[in-house]
């Protein structure tokens, strides 16, 4: 092979997850992230996985964009179809990851990126281990976490509470991700969750073409 041939060699896209209490910044910088990924090359391009939810829409909210809402009977007939890869309860509504989306992206080497909570990590990560990495995105205290959650104001205080709970629930699962960033500056977050990608994507198992790279040099 000439030194002039560009070499790009095949790889499997990667599963990755962001997960985080409610108001820790997760859903900025999954924004942030595709935004910065959009004009990269091809074999560097990730998309968001749009989850499936009974919960009703927020004002700002899109149908297809921030989730695919649906009634709970929907839900429940793709759950029984098998076309969620996982699904879970989160304050008293249903949500999961549709499956088809997924499986067509990682085979042509379209990393996915995921907004669901440890429960369906839990889920996906029982088989697809080899495809995936998880984050966890820690608040830098709970009292700054409850402060972004009023902030947003799109929550009564009844729900700011109950989403105080469920936050401390949420982080006492931190142990059982790949890594853990604490979000104080999102600038930073963000150029850390671009290291870890960039890293992982280049693990020797996830380099489908090397085998044959390496044979032919
Ligand atoms: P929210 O209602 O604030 O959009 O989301 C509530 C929680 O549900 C968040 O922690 C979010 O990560 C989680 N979530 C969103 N989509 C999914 C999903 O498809 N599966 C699971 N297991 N959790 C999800």
């Amino acid at each position: 092979m000439s030194l002039q041939t560009k070499v790009e060699l095949g790889r499997r896209g990667l599963m990755s997850i962001l997960s985080s209490p409610s108001g820790a910044g997760k859903t900025t910088l999954s924004r942030r992230l595709l935004e910065k990924y959009q004009s990269a090359p091809a074999h560097e391009a990730i998309v968001m996985s749009v989850s499936v939810t009974t919960r009703p829409m927020r004002p700002g909210e899109v149908d297809g964009r921030d989730y695919f809402f649906m009634s709970p009977a929907k839900f429940q007939d793709m759950a029984h179809k098998n076309q969620l890869l996982e699904y879970a309860r989160v304050f008293d509504h249903q949500y999961g990851t549709p499956a088809a989306f997924v499986r067509d992206h990682i085979v042509k080497g379209i990393d996915v990126l995921f907004d669901i909570d440890w429960q369906g990590t839990r889920q996906l990560a029982e088989e697809n281990r080899a495809d995936l990495i998880s984050v966890f995105i820690l608040p830098p205290s709970l009292e700054e976490l409850e402060r972004r959650l009023r902030e947003r104001a799109q929550d009564s205080e009844e729900t700011v509470k109950k989403r105080m709970e469920k936050a401390k629930a949420e982080i006492s699962h931190w142990r059982e991700y790949d890594y853990v960033l604490i979000n104080q500056d999102l600038d930073h977050t963000l150029q850390k969750i671009d290291v870890i990608l960039k890293a992982e994507r280049l693990k020797r198992v996830r380099q489908e073409g090397l085998p044959s790279f390496v044979a032919e040099l």
